[in-house]
């Protein structure tokens, strides 16, 4: 890995901190969805009182809240797995960070730690 790759994974790995911190302050503490009372701060979103998820913004959209999710993203030899787009926002946030360090999609890292985080996540956050 080069100077330039080294400097390309540190600003990444920048932004995916700077996201979840500005997630983390957008919404007031002890703040939850006022369709479903999701609670998960890096999945909310709003303005003073008025909070919503991410899988209620998809149904008013006309959406599904159901999505396919890329364990390891693609390539990956793995098929999608269902999951609700608030567990969907959480997975892909945690992609970011293993792309951020430099491991490729399909490797086995990228998806040993996928998988791992489905289990932890997957029905834990709706
Ligand atoms: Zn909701």
């Amino acid at each position: 890995m080069n100077e330039e790759q080294v400097f390309a994974i540190e600003d990444e790995m920048d932004r995916v901190f700077a996201t979840w911190d500005q997630r983390w302050r957008n919404v007031p503490d002890g703040a939850s969805c006022c369709l479903c009372g999701h609670t998960h701060p890096f999945t909310l979103m709003g303005a003073g009182r008025v909070v919503f998820c991410q899988s209620c913004i998809q149904e008013i959209w006309g959406k599904q809240r159901v999505q396919g999710q890329h364990l390891g993203r693609r390539p990956t030899l793995l098929s999608p797995v269902p999951v609700d787009t608030n567990e969907h926002v959480l997975l892909t946030d945690l992609q970011r960070l293993w792309r951020a360090a430099g491991f490729e999609p399909g490797s086995a890292f990228a998806i040993g730690f996928d998988v791992g985080a489905y289990i932890v996540i997957s029905g834990n956050f709706q």
